[in-house]
């Protein structure tokens, strides 16, 4: 079921999207290789025809698969808008690709989740990484500037392991 908005059905009145578009939709692989989409997006959404544009607003929702930077561990991250809003102009350089009167949403959607991915997945906020159980934290333990190093040096390593 994709985003579609038909810009007719606006003439008169705004019109309710609610549903779940498949994660697959949004296409998220290849962006981040430690974050995946787990579930469908969830939306919940008004869009309402103004002069020049249409202004879409409401809920998203999505979950998405994680692998921590320091641990490796993955874990769920749930990702919420609770006000979304998107303006969708019909006119002018930016304007909106209309076709069979449908304008479809899921690029809109697409750019807002991945800016907001997490830019260092943690498993939780104070992951310490892997020193516990494998005892090579000596070199990793000490100095501020050690958290960036440790991390994209972990990175690596996944990247052999796959
Ligand atoms: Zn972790």
């Amino acid at each position: 079921m994709p985003l579609l908005i038909n810009i007719r059905h606006l003439e008169h009145k705004p019109v309710t999207l609610s549903g779940e578009l498949p994660a697959a939709e949004l296409d998220l692989g290849g962006i981040d290789e430690l974050i995946q989409a787990s579930s469908s997006l969830r939306h919940d959404l008004v869009a309402e025809r103004h002069e020049r544009s249409i202004l879409v607003q409401g809920r998203l929702g999505l979950k998405l698969r994680c692998e921590c930077v320091r641990c490796l561990k993955g874990f769920e991250y749930t990702m919420n808008f609770d006000s979304w809003s998107c303006l969708l102009p019909l006119e002018g350089e930016d304007k909106a690709l209309v076709s069979n009167d449908c304008v479809d949403l899921t690029p809109y959607a697409r750019e807002d989740i991945v800016l907001a991915f997490p830019q260092h997945p943690l498993c939780e906020p104070g992951c310490r990484g892997l020193q516990a159980e494998s005892r090579t934290g000596a070199r990793l333990s000490s100095g501020a500037s050690i958290a960036g190093g440790s991390s994209s040096a972990w990175a690596e390593l996944n990247k052999l392991k796959l």
